[in-house]
């Protein structure tokens, strides 16, 4: 009988560990260690020689271990885990998902290039872009989802510096609008504007759906990004973040966050190797769940508009034929409206008794909060109205709950939402 090779979730409690190094140990040790010893003098320089790629590697000579700013085992071990998912040749792990967003565009983009990104993107990355990039002499310009693709062209031909277009930065689904941008259709655009010294880069933060339900590389993506912090972390306990892609791009992406010391500890590399390995059944049982909330609201009388990508139908046309190309779930994250104004939301809100009152996402424990004045209220407040972001508006994560119980507390909030304040004479 052929071996078969083995799906993801089969390989997330052993892959890339060998129990014979570490005493038979069934599980990867933390390695809480600064530093490795070398057996001999020969072996520290072969390493170094290796590390600052003063000759190329003998055949399967692989790096050897020397400081834990440039490799951990824990490191290493999740980074050949996560790459299973997205089908990625490497991987690198940074101390928060920002962390591998900041490094990523400070490596691929230099001054005076032109970066492309879609609206809304997550708000520490919006400031990102906005602030800190253009102090680096770095030119930025918007689309928003809903354009089409010879309409983000016109764009990029308005701003004047179209040949210095060095990257396609995109956010699907957004958050908290789940709106959908088409990744194929951003890498054609990407590929017009390529020419033989210059390849212009698409980079996606799947942190909404990933790694399990979209794989933006097999749509021509040739970075992912993740808040690993989310669904991949899932316990809300734990901050980092990834990137994925080619050996090149991630060899390069790696040598900058050596110099940043911006990579994951060993106790966070440890903390992701478990999580990992129930990540296929959280993620699964959160979309079961977030299906059943979204159809409880969909019909109660106190919703004015439900946003989840389960709901998409073909009249909604481009949105619809992207979910059914590109994704493989709706996902756990829903938005809605809810009948009122800022009052009703934070009346909803405060009287929540399952769901947690905080932001983050993708995590065991099901979240709700108000994205116009939490997670987007840094954002221009004219710009927030126009990506629908309006004062009635909550976001919601689904976690591994009983759906039932869920549903029976917003249903509990909604009538305290409907009860009149009694005025005590
Ligand atoms: C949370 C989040 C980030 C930032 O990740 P951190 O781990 O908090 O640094 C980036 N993008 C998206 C979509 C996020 O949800």
């Amino acid at each position: 009988m052929n071996k078969p090779s083995f799906s993801p979730e089969s390989l997330m409690m052993s892959y890339g560990y060998k129990p014979e190094l570490s005493e038979g140990s069934i599980k990867c040790p933390i390695f809480q260690t600064s530093t490795f010893v070398f057996r001999n003098a020969e072996e520290g320089k072969a390493f170094f020689e290796l590390a600052y790629g003063l000759r190329d590697p003998e055949l399967d000579e692989q790096p050897g271990l020397i400081y834990s700013r440039l490799n951990n085992p824990d490191l290493e071990i999740l980074e050949d885990r996560l790459s299973l998912w997205d089908e990625a040749e490497a991987c690198a792990v940074f101390e928060s998902g920002m962390s591998a967003i900041s490094t990523c565009l400070f490596e691929f983009l230099a001054p005076g290039d032109l970066l492309l990104y879609s609206n809304p993107v997550y708000g520490g990355t919006d400031h990102f872009i906005k602030h800190v990039l253009a102090k680096f002499g770095i030119h930025t310009v918007g689309f928003k989802p809903g354009q089409s693709i010879e309409e983000i062209r016109d764009i990029v031909e308005a701003t004047g510096k179209a040949d210095r277009l060095a990257m396609v930065y995109l956010e699907t689904p957004a958050n908290p609008t789940n709106a959908l941008i088409d990744i194929k259709g951003c890498k054609d655009l990407a590929t017009r504007y390529s020419t033989s010294e210059k390849q212009v880069l698409v980079a996606v933060d799947n942190t909404y759906l990933g790694p399990l339900w979209q794989h933006p590389l097999k749509w021509g993506a040739d970075l992912v990004l993740y808040s690993a912090t989310k669904y991949i972390g899932g316990h809300s306990d734990v901050i980092a973040g990834a990137c994925l892609g080619s050996n090149e791009l991630i060899g390069r992406l790696k040598t900058l966050r050596t110099f940043l010391g911006n990579m994951a500890g060993p106790w966070t590399g440890w903390l992701l190797l478990r999580s990992l390995e129930t990540l296929k059944v959280r993620m699964e049982q959160q979309a079961k769940n977030a299906m059943q909330v979204a159809d409880f609201l969909a019909d109660h009388p106190n919703v004015e508009k439900v946003f989840f990508l389960g709901h998409l139908d073909p009249a909604d046309g481009e949105q619809y034929r992207i979910f059914q190309e590109q994704c493989l779930s709706p996902g756990a994250m829903i938005a809605f409206r809810i009948k009122g104004k800022e009052a009703e939301a934070f009346k909803f809100l405060n009287n929540l008794k399952l769901f947690k009152l905080a932001v983050s996402l993708g995590s065991t424990e099901s979240l709700a909060q108000h994205p116009a004045s939490m997670t987007h209220a840094g954002v221009d407040p004219e710009v927030r109205l126009d990506l629908g972001i309006t004062e009635n508006f909550i976001r919601l994560s689904i976690g591994v709950e009983k759906a039932e119980d869920l549903i029976w507390d917003m249903e509990q909030a909604f009538n305290l939402v409907n009860t009149p304040v009694k005025v005590l004479i």
